[in-house]
């Protein structure tokens, strides 16, 4: 056992937080040290987190055509995929999969539309009728995955009775030029900012793999501790045919797990979420993901790839000795009867437009501003 894991561990287990050179010194634990990582890890999300894991449910209610260019993603209109072209699944289907993601367990449920911002339209005559009945249901938490938000779509969910939104950070801020050139960091920032000020729980995350060097991931963990999001999802890179990061190859299992558990260190008490990648990278690894410190994984597909039986992952819990917690908080009864927003909304230290297809023209000199 490596004694200056050991060492971090126990100032982690009693309460202190690492610093950045402290979890610099877990990066260097290779080979056959690696175990250790997972040994306190696992002793770590134990003393800070239960014995319980969770899991979570998505369903892609609008897919594709998106005016984004994020490189590892498959809805991007500029790559062709299989995905790229835009649809939209019924509101029954939306609610059916809310009703499939309480019965196999998902605490949470979340919408993900594509796009860089919800239009009003969107919010007012299609989502917020579907949000409200599941908020209501009681079943399962309402989510929302629906790109940047405002002050005032922030709220608008709010008050439509979602409590947790998710918005991925990506990467760090250093790298992610190198993957979106089409909205900037600051904005993501942003949305996280303005989501926690209207009352929304915090769901934001990375991918791995896709090019980005160690110290990357540690700006990206130690950003989403400083904001102190409350469930940190982990993606590992699933390449999609026709991306940019198409060839980009997989990353190991064991490096997955070395970075689930350096995450448990530097963020004890987070709800650390395997999502996307689980089954092609990690393979039959994957029920190591708790003993590497993760207490949460996703249930079902994905947002663009498919997912394994719930069944199978239902049954590597439970044979784990473990057990999983359903959502406890019971229906929310949204406020104000029919919340309204207006047609134009702004965001980011630069009061960028978010894009309203249809509704708002794009400000090129905006979005210029952070391509030099
Ligand atoms: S904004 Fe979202 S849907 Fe659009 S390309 Fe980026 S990740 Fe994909």
């Amino acid at each position: 056992m490596l004694d200056f894991v050991r060492g971090l561990a126990e100032k982690v287990l009693a309460g202190e937080w690492l610093n950045r050179s402290e979890a610099s010194e877990l990066i260097r634990v290779q080979g056959d040290d690696i175990p250790d990582l997972f040994y306190w890890a696992n002793k770590i999300r134990i003393r800070f987190q239960g014995r319980n894991i969770r899991f979570c449910a998505i369903v892609a209610a609008k897919v594709g055509g998106c005016s984004e260019d994020c490189k590892f993603c498959a809805q991007s209109s500029h790559y062709s995929t299989a995905r790229s072209a835009p649809d939209k699944l019924t509101d029954q289907k939306v609610l059916d999969s809310a009703e499939h993601a309480a019965a196999v367990g998902a605490d949470s449920f979340g919408i993900v539309n594509s796009g860089r911002g919800p239009t009003r339209s969107e919010l007012e005559n299609w989502l917020a009728p579907l949000l409200r009945k599941i908020a209501r249901n009681g079943k399962t938490r309402a989510c929302a995955t629906l790109g940047a938000l405002t002050g005032e779509t922030a709220r608008f969910l709010f008050e439509n009775g979602v409590r947790r939104i998710n918005h991925n950070l990506e990467t760090s801020e250093r790298f992610y030029p190198s993957i979106v050139s089409t909205h900037p960091y600051s904005e993501r920032l942003n949305t996280l900012r303005t989501a926690r000020k209207a009352g929304l729980s915090l769901c934001s995350g990375g991918i791995f793999g896709m090019g980005e060097s160690w110290e990357d991931r540690l700006d990206l963990i130690f950003t989403l501790r400083d904001i102190g999001v409350d469930v940190m999802p982990l993606n590992f890179l699933n390449a999609i045919a026709g991306t940019p990061l198409e060839h980009q190859p997989k990353l190991a299992p064991m490096e997955c797990l070395k970075i689930i558990s350096i995450c448990r260190f530097i963020y004890p008490r987070v709800e650390l979420k395997v999502a996307g990648g689980r089954e092609v990278c990690l393979r039959d690894l994957q029920s190591w993901i708790f003993f590497a410190g993760a207490d949460s994984t996703m249930i079902g597909d994905y947002l663009t790839t498919y997912g394994r039986s719930p069944q199978l992952d239902h049954q590597m819990v439970r044979d784990l000795g473990l057990d999983w917690q359903t959502y406890e908080d019971g229906p929310v009864e949204p406020t104000g009867e029919h919340p309204r927003i207006s047609r134009i909304s702004h965001t980011g230290r630069f009061n960028i437009p978010i894009i309203y297809e249809g509704e708002v023209a794009v400000r090129q000199d905006a979005v210029d501003m952070f391509r030099s």
